[in-house]
This record gives C-alpha cells, structure tokens and sequence, in this order.
C-alpha cells in the first residue's frame, strides 16, 4: 500500500512537473514573440514606420485579422505630424483618430487593464471602425500615460476563443506600454523636425528649408524638362518700421507681410524667409513671364495692405521683386549646384535692379 501511494504521489508529481514546463515553454515563446514585435518598434525610426510596424507587422505577428490603433487627436497633434495624405494611407490599414476617445472607453475596465473578451456588436460595433467581417474575440489595450487615455490599440480575431478574460495580460500591458512609448517619442522627434525647418517669427519656412528644397527643384525641373522660377522679396525702407516705431512693430510688420505673400502663392510653391526681411519664392514649372505676374500680385496685395502694429493706424509698405528663371541651356558642362546658385544670383541682380529703379516694383532678369 505505502509503495503504491508513493507511485501516486510520484505521478503527480511529474504531471505537475510537465504542467508547469509546458507553461514555461509557452511564456518563453510568447516573450519571444513579444520581443521581436518590441525590437521592431524600437528599430522604427519615424511615426510613419512606427505606423507600419503597429498596423502591418502587429497583425502577421499575432496571427489576427485586424488591428487598430485608435488614437486622441482632440488637439489636431497626430493628424498635423502626419499629415493629409498619410493619415488617409493609414486610415485604410486602421488608423483611426478620434476628436475624444469617450465611446471607446464605454468598452474599456476602470482600471485601464486590457479588455479581452468575446465580440459583442451591440457594445463594441461602431467604435473601432468597419469590419469586413465580424471579429470573434477582441483584446483592447488602452494606452495610459499617468491616468490619461491617449490610445487604444485593438487586436481583433475571427475566432471567438482567442481573447477571453482569463487569459494573463502581461505581456499585452506591456506592449501597450512600450507602443505609446514608441509612439510618444516619435511624435516629439516629427515636431522638432518640423520646427527646424520653420522660421520662428514668421511661422513660414526658413532659409534651410529653402536650400533643401532649391537643391531639389533645380533636378526635377532638369530631369523633366520644365521651367524653374524664382523670385525675391524685400520690403523697402523697413528700418524704418523699427526706428520709428521700434523692433516689436517690425516683427509684426514682417509677420504680416509673410503670411499675406504667402496666401498669394499656390500650395506647391516653397515660400520661405531668406533672411531679415527678404522672403523668397520657389515657382516650380513657371517661367519667367509668368513668374511676373505673380510677382505682381504679390507686390500690389503688399501696397495694398493696412499693417497692423499696434499703435491707432495701420501703416502701409512697400517691397521690391527680383525674379529670375532657371537658364537650362547653359546647363552644358553646369553642375545642378551651381545652376541653382546662379539662378539665386540672378534673381538678387534683379532685386538689385528693382531697388536702384526706385522700389516697389518688379525686374525680371534678362
Ligand atoms: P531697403 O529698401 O533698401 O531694403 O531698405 P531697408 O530699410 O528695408 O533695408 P536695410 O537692409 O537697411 O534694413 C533691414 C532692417 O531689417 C535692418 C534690421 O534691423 C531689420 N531686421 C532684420 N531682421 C529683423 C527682425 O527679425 N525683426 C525686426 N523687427 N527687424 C529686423
Ligand atoms: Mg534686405
Ligand atoms: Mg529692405
């Protein structure tokens, strides 16, 4: 009898034994799993890549049907750091922003724990976007930074046993947690980025922004054959502006005048500040007689305009133009460097030109 009993108790034993290193066995390949997805996002070096690795990598990772991510953007952030055109891109593989999140988080635990549960459509339908067909199981794992919910990431699965509230959540809270991270990160580096391609006074583009985008626009002009106009702004006898009314009024002079040249140019025009009050115009497939034109407009709408600098009456301003087009048949033995170059000397020869011509008006290099 003794020696049965402990055949039993070894039994059990060895059972429990092999229980918990199937257990073992499976947490070891789940951290791995998680690992991988974790090294992914650390290797993502911008939102949009991050976007890929959440929405396209996360799905294959998990063997799911769809994820989500639905994300705050009460404050335009996501969807500025974005932009348009990506944030439509990533709409169709499951971005979703939302102005507040208060419907997705009807489904979610007070305790901001992840929600792993059966699909249930009359709670969960029409909070996280269309399905083409209806999951089975969901995982919801809310993104939190100290108490608040900025996030929500959505593991959906067609079969309904996959998620179900026994299930530990371990692993999933804490790449919800490194996923905003991720996230966060890349959201703060998008805007520095931004903000170094701006000049801060006027908000418009700046000098470095401009020499990125000449370099650029004098090869595509070359490579697909079309005109490239240029033409410089600068306000005449601003000095003034500050003598007599000192330097805060200047700047809201030069703010003016940025964004009223500005809203006269077309959206795939670059438009920058050179320096101090001298703003120039990139015109892509424009020559120069139209390029004259606008640089018309520009001068017209500037005499035009009350300036507002704080004291009882506006005032008014005046600027001179240079333009210049880029000179491709002189492109024989030219680097696109140098012709970019050339084409900024010419149209500062012009502004030359325009100022000794007595101001407020346009010369165009001949
Ligand atoms: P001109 O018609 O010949 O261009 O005369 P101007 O007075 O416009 O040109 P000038 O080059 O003599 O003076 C430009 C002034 O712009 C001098 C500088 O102090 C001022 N300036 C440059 N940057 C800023 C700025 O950010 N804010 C303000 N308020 N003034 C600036
Ligand atoms: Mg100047
Ligand atoms: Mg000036």
């Amino acid at each position: 009898m003794v020696e049965w009993g402990a055949d039993l108790s070894e039994a059990m034993l060895r059972e429990q034994l092999d229980a918990v290193l199937l257990k073992v066995r499976e947490n070891e390949h789940k951290l791995a799993k998680f690992g991988r997805l974790e090294q992914r996002l650390m290797g993502a070096r911008t939102l949009v890549q991050l976007m890929w690795v959440i929405l396209h990598e996360f799905p294959l990772g998990f063997a799911l049907d769809t994820v989500r991510l639905i994300l705050d953007d009460g404050d335009g952030e996501w969807s500025q750091a974005l932009g348009a055109d990506l944030v439509e891109n990533y709409a169709a593989s499951g971005l979703l922003l939302y102005d507040d999140l208060q419907r997705c988080d009807a489904c979610l635990l007070p305790d901001r724990q992840p929600v792993l549960t059966t699909w249930d459509a009359a709670r969960h339908a029409d909070k996280f976007g269309d399905f083409t067909r209806t999951p089975g199981s969901i995982a919801l794992l809310p993104l939190v930074r100290q108490g608040h919910l900025l996030g929500v990431i959505g593991l959906f699965s067609h079969d309904a046993d996959r998620f179900g509230q026994e299930d530990g959540t371990w692993f999933l809270e804490r790449l919800a947690s490194f996923t905003l991270m991720c996230l966060e990160n890349a959201l703060y580096y998008e805007k520095l980025e931004r903000s170094s391609w701006l000049d801060a006074l006027t908000q418009v583009n700046n000098r470095r922004y401009f020499d990125v985008r000449l370099s650029e626009a004098v090869h595509h002009a070359l490579r697909h054959a079309q005109p490239l106009s240029l033409i410089i702004c600068d306000l005449d006898w601003f000095k003034r502006v500050n003598d007599e009314w000192g330097h805060p009024a200047g700047d809201r002079v030069l703010q003016q005048a940025a964004q009223l040249m500005r809203s006269m140019l077309r959206g795939s025009d670059s438009f920058c500040r050179y320096g101090g009050e001298e703003f120039v115009a990139l015109l892509p497939d424009t020559d120069s007689d139209t390029a004259n034109e606008i640089a018309g407009r520009v001068l017209r709408a500037v005499a035009a305009f009350s300036f507002q600098i704080g004291t009882e009456s506006p005032i008014l301003m005046t600027v001179s133009i240079g333009v210049a087009q880029m000179e491709r048949d002189r492109l024989v033995g030219q680097t696109a460097d140098l012709m970019a170059s050339e084409l900024v000397s010419h149209a500062d020869a012009a502004l030359y030109r325009a100022k000794a011509a007595g101001r407020n008006c346009v010369v165009v290099h001949v």
